[in-house]
Parts: structure tokens; sequence; C-alpha cells
């Protein structure tokens, strides 16, 4: 199949190009389009056999459900069985925004858009672009991330295009996208509501709006061990090819670990990557240091994680450490994609000697 990949500009937008983009989605057709969080792989959310066919362009397991994304609150009553107080509250605050929401689902969408499950998570982005093509496609469009599975989330339509191109009938390239980690999503059809997935819209956040929310078990822990909430939380997160490995402590400790390491991995000849900050960047040496900005500003760093570590597999790194970014807020997303990407492998210097 030939991917055509059009430019569009969130400032002018093409409406003939936007035409054309829904019209591929009514037909039955795939096109990725840029959100404010990550690049998404859009179908006919409410067509059994789009959803089929994201799950075969991914290579994603078919009971790992889609977000149905939506333009405006109209379009909510149709695909819930009923719209719960929580969520009106929580549209209220964060809609159009990067908040994906689990609500019982209406009979209209059909379970392969559910991955098999009577629930189905709604988010309504806030880029301009998704918007207009949201309606042009018919008001719902289910999308993933528009990466290959077991890739990171694309963040610019270069990577949309290595991992889908051929595979899909368009590409929308906006840019680069604003935040650069998938959204928060908080499961309404328990009391208190549970975050499934951090993200830019806080724990803090939710509970000034909602008063009470718990985080899942296996946010910050290793969950090989848990018997997963929902199916899509069984899947291995994105690993990148080297060994990754975090170091938390006091800045000093942290660099001298880590310096330690690159040493040893360079006398075994192996390929060697850190992730680090602007702050601290220049005392490191590996072969390919990457710094994700400043440290203090997190939403940096939360933007600029997945394009290192596509970077690292694209440079064939084999060896990679990353400094630790714990705290509160945005510092939580963060914390739980390097995690996972990490396989949970930390190493805490300030209680441990080499
Ligand atoms: P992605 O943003 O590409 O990672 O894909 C959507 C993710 O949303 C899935 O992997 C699930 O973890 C989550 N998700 C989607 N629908 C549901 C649902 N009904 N219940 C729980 N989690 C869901
Ligand atoms: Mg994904």
């Amino acid at each position: 199949m030939d991917t055509k990949v059009v430019l569009i500009d969130e400032q002018h937008i093409d409406d003939e190009l936007i035409r054309e983009a829904g019209r591929i989605i009514r037909a039955g057709g795939l096109v990725a389009f840029p959100t404010e969080t990550v690049y998404g792989l859009g179908g006919d959310a409410l067509n059994p056999a789009s959803s089929k066919k994201i799950y075969e362009a991914k290579g994603r397991p078919s009971d790992n459900p889609l977000i149905v994304h939506i333009a405006d609150m109209e379009s909510l009553p149709a695909i819930v069985e009923n719209v719960p107080e929580t969520a009106k509250k929580l549209a209220a605050a964060f809609w159009p925004g990067p908040l994906t929401m689990i609500m019982k689902k209406a009979a209209a969408v059909p379970g392969e858009t559910t991955g098999g499950l009577d629930t189905v998570a709604v988010r309504m982005p806030s880029h301009s672009v998704a918007l207009a093509f949201i309606e042009a496609a018919g008001g719902y469009v289910a999308a993933p991330s528009a990466n290959r599975s077991g890739r990171p989330s694309p963040t610019v339509a270069d990577y949309v295009v290595e991992d889908l191109g051929g595979r899909i009938e368009m590409i929308l390239d906006g840019g680069d996208v604003e935040l650069g980690l998938e959204s928060t999503i908080v499961d309404l059809t328990v009391e208190p509501p549970v975050i499934l997935r951090p993200g830019f819209v806080t724990e803090e956040d939710l509970v000034g709006v909602l008063g009470q929310v718990e985080q899942d078990a296996t946010l910050f822990a290793d969950d090989s061990g848990q018997a997963p909430k929902a199916p899509g939380m069984k899947y291995r997160h994105y690993a990148p090819k080297g060994e990754l490995t975090i170091v938390r402590g006091s800045a000093a400790a942290v660099t001298d670990y880590i310096n330690t390491g690159l040493s040893e991995g360079r006398e075994k000849n192996k390929k060697t990557g850190v992730i680090a900050t602007d702050e601290t960047i220049g005392s490191y040496r590996a072969d390919v240091p990457r710094s994700v900005g400043k440290r203090t500003d997190v939403n940096a760093v939360a933007k600029g994680l997945y394009r290192i570590l596509r970077e690292f597999d694209d440079e064939g790194v084999e060896l990679i450490y990353s400094e630790s970014f714990d705290g509160g807020g945005v510092s939580q997303a963060v914390m739980n994609r390097l995690l996972k990407a990490a396989g949970h492998r930390v190493i805490d210097v300030s209680c441990t000697r080499r």
C-alpha cells in the first residue's frame, strides 16, 4: 500500500486534506494524526473491521484495548452506558486535553475496539488538527499510539513513517507534538477512581476535582507478579534494545556510579549511552550522551524521552544508564515510562557502594 504523507499546519488547516482523511476513515481505512500527547493511529471506532486493521498495522495483540477519540461532549452519550458525574466534572476541567476516562461502554462500541471489555476508554484531544480530523471522520476515532508494537510512541511524523509507512493509507504530519508522553488514564468504573497510567493531568489535578483517587499498584512497581487490571496492562511496554539501568541518589554519587559503569562497558567493547540533564551531561563519558533538557523543566524531560530511546536503538547502543527523575506531578509520568523501559532495573546509590 502507498502511504500518503501530507504536511498540515495547525494554524492554517487545509480543509480539503482533512476531508480526504475523514473519507478514508469512513471507508474503513487508517490515518495517523498528531495529537498534543503523541501521534495516534486512527480508524473508525464503531467499525469492527477498522479496529482489526489497527491491530494488524501495529502488530499489537487484539485484546489490548484502543482509546476512542471524540471532538465534542455531545458525542459522548452514544458510546457509554451513562455519563457518570465524575466524567462530567473531569471533562469540564481537563477536556479537550491529555486525559482518558474509562466508562461502561454502550452497545454501539464493538468489542473489537475495546479488546473484548465491557468498558471503553474515551479522550477528547486538544490538538486542532486532531479535532478537525475526528469530526470529518464521523466523530469516533479509535486510536492507539502510531508506533509498531514494542517501539516508543512517536513524537514526530518521521517516526510514524518509519514504523507504519506502507501499512496505512495516510499520515497527517503536524510537526513535533507538544507533550511527548501518552495521556493520563483514569478508571471511573470503580469507586474511588483509579489512575491506570500517569500523564500530564496529574494525580494532584485529579484529586483537586474528584477529592479522592487511587493509583494502580503496578504504576511504579514491577508488575510481573500482579494480575493485570486491564488486558492492555499485561503487555510488556517498550524497552530499548540496549540494557537500561536507572540510577538514583545524590548528583555526585549518580555521576560516579554511571561513569564507572560506562567505562566497564567500554572495556567490554559495548556501545554506551546515557540519559542525563543539561546540568550534568558534560560530566559523562558515553558514546551516545543525551540530555533531556534542564532538570527543573520536567515537561522538557517528558517531551525528549521517547526520541532519545529511539535514537539509542538507531545507533545500536548496547548499554544505557539514566539519571532518575523522581518527584510528584508530571515526574510520575516520566518515571512510570522510564521504569517500564528499564524493566524496573533501578540502582539506589545513596545506599550502595561498588
Ligand atoms: P496506547 O495509548 O497506544 O498505549 O493504547 C491505549 C491503552 O489504553 C491500552 O494499552 C490500555 O492500557 C488502555 N485502555 C484502553 N481501553 C481501556 C479500557 N477499557 N480499560 C482499561 N484500559 C484501557
Ligand atoms: Mg502505545
